[in-house]
């Protein structure tokens, strides 16, 4: 049962009727609280919940199977290992301490000065370990302007596209958490005018708004998981900006796909939200013409309506709304990307990250990366402040937003940012 979304619950805590974190949230991820070890957390409002604290002054003895030492530790990844039972035991064992109703805590000054931080005082890290990082290519819509971009409308989409869920795997030890500024990668290009190759600094450099879901360990290598039992091994979700410097990538790209051009940052938020959580959120994905193979067939809503929002602030202006996209565009969900990825006896492990692709939409105010809204540089997209970009540059802070709003509840991801820093010498 998932008590924890309950939409009538409220929480003791103070929280802002816009926030991403009422009490139906509940997301997970790690800090550093002020003065003190890295713990794992959640967030209600405003307030950093120190886990590892709560546990140690036994608010969770019900859960008798919770090891004693799952939220002191740096990652995430030692409890994704203990499933998804579990991960609800806790959730809804947290909505329960922080309710309304519930005074065992909310009367307890002593505890509170120890579990309880302004999240502007904590440091947030890297919610997860990820020893894999796979990347999709799900949107239709931007597959189209892609293709119509670099092939022409004739063969915008490439004959495998709507039989399968295209991806490639990506760099792990890259992936950055919100807050972490990178520096512009440097690299080898070939302008359309040059008879040889350059190299420097990138001067397309882009984002690409995408989600990316975090895995559970899967089955041993060599058995495969299906599309039903997908969700199961699928803990949570969080924002991913795809960094890619576009000129790098052109040149680099055939015929292995994306290399230099992807893998020096890739930026994620730092709450992952529980598949649980976004169960009220629940929609259809768009209609599949062609029927995909059996293993790829799923029914029901199997997708989930997200609002992403991505602004760019330039270093001492204001920050500019460049897109508003939808998780829901996506052609693909995550059960046929997931069931998908495992058909040859690949495995997963905790942790593991599986992004989306970029998520564009039907109009062009949805569309999920500077290269479609500036249609590869022939557009210029203006900003409040004046300024004027087709591509990112230096100083520029990149924020992606997410939210889930079905008219009764909201909830969120907070943001993933991030500012681009000069090339490095
Ligand atoms: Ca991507």
């Amino acid at each position: 049962m998932l008590t924890a979304n309950e939409p009538n619950r409220k929480s003791w805590i103070e929280v802002e009727s816009n926030s991403d974190f009422p009490i139906q949230n509940i997301p997970f991820g790690v800090f550093i609280p002020t003065d003190d070890f890295t713990t794992i957390g959640t967030r209600i409002g405003n307030t950093a919940i120190d886990l590892s604290a709560l546990h140690q002054l036994g608010y969770f003895s019900e859960i008798e199977e919770l090891p004693e030492d799952v939220f002191l530790q740096d990652t995430l990844n030692d409890f994704i290992t203990l499933g998804r039972p579990m991960w609800r035991k806790v959730r809804n064992r947290v909505a329960d301490i922080f309710d309304s109703t519930n005074g065992e805590l909310k009367n307890n000054t002593a505890h509170k000065e120890q579990i309880l931080f302004d999240v502007a005082e904590v440091q947030m890290l890297l919610p997860v370990f990820t020893q894999d990082y796979t990347d999709f290519y799900s949107s239709m819509e931007h597959a189209m302007n892609v293709g119509i971009m670099f092939r022409g409308k004739e063969n915008a989409l490439m004959p495998n596209w709507k039989h399968l869920p295209v991806g490639y795997h990506g760099r792990s030890s890259s992936i950055i958490v919100s807050g972490e500024d990178f520096h512009r990668p440097v690299g080898q290009m070939k302008p359309a005018d040059a008879e040889v190759p350059v190299f420097g600094p990138s001067k397309l450099l882009d984002f690409e708004l995408e989600m990316g879901f975090i895995t559970t360990d899967g089955k041993h290598l060599g058995d495969r998981i299906t599309t039903d039992e997908a969700e199961d091994y699928i803990f949570g979700m969080v924002l991913v900006n795809d960094w890619s410097a576009r000129d790098i990538q052109a040149w680099e790209y055939v015929p292995l796909g994306p290399f230099l051009g992807k893998n020096f940052a890739t930026s994620i938020s730092p709450w992952v939200v529980t598949l649980d959580a976004l169960e009220p959120y629940r929609t259809e994905s768009p209609a599949q013409d062609p029927t995909p193979l059996p293993y790829l067939q799923t029914s029901g809503k199997r997708t989930f309506d997200i609002e992403i929002d991505a602004f760019i602030e330039p270093e001492n202006s204001v920050e500019s709304k460049i897109c508003t996209s939808n998780f829901k565009y996506l052609y693909w969900n995550i059960s046929q990307q997931l069931a998908h990825h495992t058909v040859n006896g690949c495995n997963i492990n905790a942790g593991d990250l599986m992004a989306s692709g970029t998520i564009s939409g039907p109009e062009e105010a949805n569309y999920g990366s500077l290269l479609e809204l500036s249609w590869r540089g022939a557009k210029t997209i203006k900003l409040d402040g004046g300024e004027e970009r087709k591509f990112l540059q230096d100083g520029d802070s990149l924020i992606m937003r997410g939210h889930c709003n079905n008219g009764t509840t909201r909830i969120g991801f907070g943001e993933v940012r991030a500012k681009v820093l000069p090339a490095k010498e």
